[in-house]
């Protein structure tokens, strides 16, 4: 039977993707059990502690998304704790203290606490606070995601789904800087589509979307972990091989040319159309800019398109 949305009690026991995890840490036996049964009696997963040392044990071995901790317990006390846990985990602290005046809100917020109770607890308060961190925290992950998602959109290229070109000038820059100072192989490949446009006019616009996307597939099928591919311009494409000298560089090169030779594209009508490519392979030379680097593969290229297309050329 499934209950009307409204009627589902709103506690975070409903949804297993949620956070619903809670330690609560107490040396008073008495409190720790009665938070625990009232927590758990909430909807929620509740462990329990009795002594920093022993949640620092418990945590090591459980999954907890938010821990409820006295200041005043034997041994580290609740601030130490707070610093022990906001330092190697991503688990969110209450801290409950009495009207002593031994520590303060600000010294629980600067260790990093997501809020302050004082004692003697009301549960019912306990578990609004409990409720605001709870949805905060999945807030704070919600934006990370959606920031995540927008960083990959600006360097992805909406077509082939490769990297753009901007994304490239950024990545050549980090291998550049790594070659100079190691002084390890550097190489980069410039890919065209031959004869592109009379592909286009002959099939339309979308045909030749399709076939973009085909040989972005078959480009990142020949590659190895640490090379990337890139959309560098409308029919261009670029390929960094980190580690790699021109003549290995040669073999992917041709590797890549051949599958996209052997691929079957169906336009329209058509069947088992065939398209190539040119290719232009080269290797970093230690101190030269990233442009005459990039340029001397642009010439390479033109190289194979000059000796009649869907063949590899190295310059070096
Ligand atoms: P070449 O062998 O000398 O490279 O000939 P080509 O026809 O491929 O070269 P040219 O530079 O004359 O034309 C490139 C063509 O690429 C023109 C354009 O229609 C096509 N093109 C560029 N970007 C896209 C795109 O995003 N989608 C499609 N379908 N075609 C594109
Ligand atoms: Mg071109
Ligand atoms: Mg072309």
């Amino acid at each position: 039977m499934t209950m009307p949305t409204a009627l589902v009690q709103d506690n975070g026991s409903n949804n297993q993707n949620l956070d619903n995890r809670i330690l609560i840490v107490d040396d008073d036996d008495a409190i720790r059990d009665s938070m625990q049964e009232f927590i758990e009696r909430s909807g929620y997963t509740a462990f329990s502690a009795g002594s920093a040392e022993e949640a620092m044990e418990l945590l090591a071995k459980e999954e907890v998304h938010v821990t409820i901790t006295d200041i005043i317990l034997p041994g580290r006390d609740g601030l130490e704790l707070t610093d022990y846990i906001k330092s190697g985990y991503d688990i969110d602290v209450i801290v409950m203290t009495g009207y002593s005046g031994d520590y303060s809100y600000e010294e629980a917020i600067n260790k990093g606490a997501s809020d302050f109770v004082f004692k003697p607890v009301r549960f019912e308060e306990l578990l609004l606070r409990l409720k605001r961190v709870l949805k905060e925290r999945r807030l704070t992950k919600e934006r990370a995601k959606m920031l995540g998602k927008l960083q990959n959109l600006a360097i992805t290229d909406g077509l082939t789904k490769l990297y753009n070109s901007r994304h490239f000038y950024n990545q050549l820059d980090v291998e550049v800087g790594r070659c100079r100072r190691y002084k390890h192989p550097l190489a980069l490949l410039l890919l065209d589509i031959d004869h592109f446009k009379d592909y286009n006019d002959t099939y339309g616009h979308l045909e030749g979307d399709k076939v973009l996307v085909s040989i972005g597939l078959n480009i990142q099928d020949c590659l190895r972990g640490m090379d990337s591919a890139y959309r560098y311009g409308g029919e261009e494409f670029t390929v960094i091989l980190p580690e790699t000298n021109g003549e290995e560089a040669r073999t992917v090169a041709e590797r890549i040319r051949r599958k996209i030779e052997s691929e079957p594209h169906n336009p329209g009508e058509e069947a088992n159309v065939a398209v190539t490519i040119s290719v232009g392979v080269t290797e970093y030379v230690n101190g030269e800019d990233i442009a005459a680097f990039v340029q001397r593969a642009d010439q390479a290229m033109y190289g194979s398109k000059t000796k009649g297309r869907n063949i590899v050329t190295i310059q070096y």
